[in-house]
């Protein structure tokens, strides 16, 4: 079975004395972004050292791992998918030995056309250890002879549609690339340590708040980055095209609230789409609550707008994995009841207001109404912080197939009915925009999983 390289992050440092520390570091900040495997590929004396492993950041590396991962380079990657089976093959950074030395990457987005590449290679006599695309990024480069990695790199990234930021480290040198369109974040900084500076790369900022770097800039769409010990150099490989695919998602739940993506600081536009959501649609009620994490910022924003009193209605046990990641339908609804507790004390006899930021299948939802009911809610009221989510994501946020987004062949009013709500609404797509962009003229984003306007010409079904 395919795996699609769903919910990643990425992680790069050069030059660091602490490179692998650094990078344990870089991906337990981005843990949210993938929990099934995690690895770290260090550069000592123009070898690569490499671990990977199944689970989470902080169980697979111990004080040994690190202290085994020398050298002043290294690059790291957290991976969650559920497409794919959970291979330890399918954990990255990948890495290859090839004619001109070592080579390792990681890669967070997905590539629509993989299933078209793959075959090309396997008819060219490729052998695929794993069932990622990302793999056919080490084929290209093998088949390319040219001892010039960022020649090698700009025409396989030239074969290559859909999302991808990606860091590629040889044994001389790190390159980093970001797909035409940016559809996912990717962002350059710098650490000070004692024997000078090092340049950092990560997926998202708050990488860098935990190990002290400051934010350069974004990584363009585009563009191909040098780095070696001669310093850095930049080269755009591609036309950066009219209109930019950056994942709204990231600014509705995928990133952390304390990251600036493409940009924008993510709890300042969660917490917009919370404000025009009480403009669109108001109900009147005695308390505003979110649905622990991914709709407190936004349910912030709407109880300032409507006046109506915010309260942490329902507390969740935060030793719990996602519900989302669960296997099974029967284990995901039980999920819900051991992650989130709603508190009488808060909702007894009133009338409820519950934001959370999107619905998916509408499991959780349901749970949750369910939960607030036995607790003595009188009414309930669910607003969500976005549009009606109605097509999967094929540039890399695990959605699960089109039939089982319940807005995909439900109306508002039946969704309500099936969640057990009083009243449902949705953020509009107008709302969101302006949410997420203010008067600016232009909207950069891809927003495909609620309008299904996919910005690719070919991508997966
Ligand atoms: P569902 O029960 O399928 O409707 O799931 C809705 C919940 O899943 C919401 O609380 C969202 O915060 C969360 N969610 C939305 N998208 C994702 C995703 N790609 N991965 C994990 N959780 C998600």
């Amino acid at each position: 079975m395919k795996a699609w390289n769903e919910e990643c992050a990425v992680f790069g440092i050069w030059g660091d004395p602490e490179a692998s520390r650094m990078t344990f570091l870089g991906l337990y900040a981005q843990q949210h972004r993938g929990q099934e495997s995690a690895g770290i590929v260090s550069l000592n004396e123009g070898h690569h050292i490499i671990d990977k492993g199944m689970g989470l950041v902080g169980d697979i590396f111990k004080e040994r791992n690190l202290q085994r991962l020398k050298g002043k380079s290294a690059i790291g990657h957290v991976r969650y998918s559920t497409t794919g089976r959970n291979l330890v093959e399918n954990a990255q950074p990948l890495t290859a030995e090839l004619l001109n030395g070592p080579i390792a990457m990681a890669h967070n987005g997905n590539i629509v056309n993989g299933d078209v590449l793959r075959e090309k290679l396997k008819k060219a006599g490729a052998i695929f250890q794993g069932t990622t695309d990302t793999e056919c990024l080490l084929h290209f480069l093998a088949q390319d002879k040219r001892n010039d990695l960022g020649a090698c790199l700009k025409d396989a990234a030239l074969q290559l549609e859909g999302a991808f930021s990606m860091v590629f480290m040889s044994h001389k040198d790190m390159y980093i690339i970001r797909d035409p369109k940016g559809f996912r974040p990717l962002v350059l900084g710098k650490r000070k340590h004692e024997e000078g500076e090092s340049y950092v790369v990560a997926s998202e900022t708050c990488a860098f708040d935990l190990i002290g770097a400051e934010f350069i800039r974004e990584v363009e769409p585009g563009e191909i980055i040098k780095i070696s010990d001669e310093g850095i150099e930049s080269e755009r490989y591609a036309e950066k095209p009219g209109k930019l695919s950056q994942c709204v998602f990231e600014h509705v739940y995928f990133a952390r609230p304390d990251s600036e993506v493409f940009g924008k600081n993510v709890y300042t536009t969660r917490k917009s789409m919370g404000k025009v959501l009480a403009k669109e649609n108001v109900v009147e009620a005695d308390v505003v609550i979110p649905v622990p994490d991914s709709g407190i910022p936004s349910a912030i924003g709407y109880s300032e707008e409507s006046k109506i009193p915010f309260e942490l209605g329902i507390v969740r046990n935060h030793y719990v994995g996602r519900t989302f990641i669960q296997p099974s339908q029967s284990i995901r609804s039980f999920g819900v009841k051991i992650k989130l507790n709603p508190q009488k004390a808060i909702l007894k006899d009133k009338r409820v207001i519950v934001i959370d930021d999107s619905i998916v299948r509408g499991t959780t939802s349901k749970k949750i109404i369910s939960l607030l009911r036995q607790a003595g809610a009188k009414e309930v009221h669910f607003r969500v912080a976005s549009p009606p989510t109605t097509g999967p994501c094929y540039y890399g946020v695990d959605t699960p197939k089109k039939e089982q987004l319940i807005a995909s062949h439900q109306t508002v009013e039946q969704i309500k009915d099936f969640i057990g709500a009083d009243s449902l609404a949705y953020l509009s797509h107008d709302g969101l925009k302006h949410a997420v962009v203010g008067d600016e003229p232009e909207f950069n984003f891809c927003s495909a999983c609620f309008t299904g306007d996919y910005p690719t010409d070919t991508f997966e079904s």
